[in-house]
């Protein structure tokens, strides 16, 4: 195939260099066509949403921002292994791990747990590798509204455990729920 004949939009056209008319010079139609187009549009169904007053609906699968869970008794599931962030592509993810003490056990699940674990919102893709990754089920990226917010901030985007780990009530909800069923 020779390159002219390539199109990958499909709307190549040949350029004229042929004389203007006294008509063409004026521009006249030119713009008459441009404020059709215009007018088309004004009445046209819009694409656009008055974010964040409206929302629109997210997949059942949407990756939202992630949580570090509790188990049923409130502990946090985490034992600070790292797989989460060597199966991470963007490298977000960084931790510091440390040793639970003989009175902490209500606290932590495994003997050694994230005494820090960060994750940079800049740099996250969203992929949900960490999830799965997980051995312990500890992270998972929310399907609900919880959205990373906005801010003029960089420091803003490092999300630490006070945002990242699951609120004690909500774990005390699931597990009523779960009695429950
Ligand atoms: S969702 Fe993907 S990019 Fe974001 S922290 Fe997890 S593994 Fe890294
Ligand atoms: S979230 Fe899971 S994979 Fe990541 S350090 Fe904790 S236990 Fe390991």
């Amino acid at each position: 195939m020779s390159i002219e004949t390539i199109s990958l939009s499909g709307r190549k056209m040949q350029v004229s260099n042929k004389e203007m008319s006294f008509l063409e010079r004026l521009y006249l139609v030119a713009i008459v066509k441009g404020l059709i187009i215009t007018l088309k549009h004004l009445f046209s169904r819009k694409v656009t949403i008055q974010y964040p007053e409206q929302v629109r609906t997210r997949s059942t699968v949407y990756r939202g921002q992630h949580m570090l869970k509790r188990d049923e008794q409130g502990r946090e599931n985490c034992t600070a292994c790292g797989l989460c962030a060597l199966s991470c592509p963007a490298e977000a993810i960084t931790m510091k791990a440390a040793e639970r003490k003989p009175n902490e056990k209500h606290l932590y699940r495994e003997e050694k747990y994230a005494e820090i674990y960060e994750i940079n919102m800049l740099r996250c893709i969203f992929c949900g590798l960490c999830e799965e990754a997980c051995p312990k089920d500890a992270i998972y990226l929310t399907t609900s509204k919880v959205l990373v917010p906005s801010s003029y901030e960089r420091e803003d985007f490092i999300f630490g455990k006070d945002k990242l780990v699951m609120p004690l009530e909500m774990a005390i909800k699931n597990t009523q729920l779960k009695n429950a069923n």
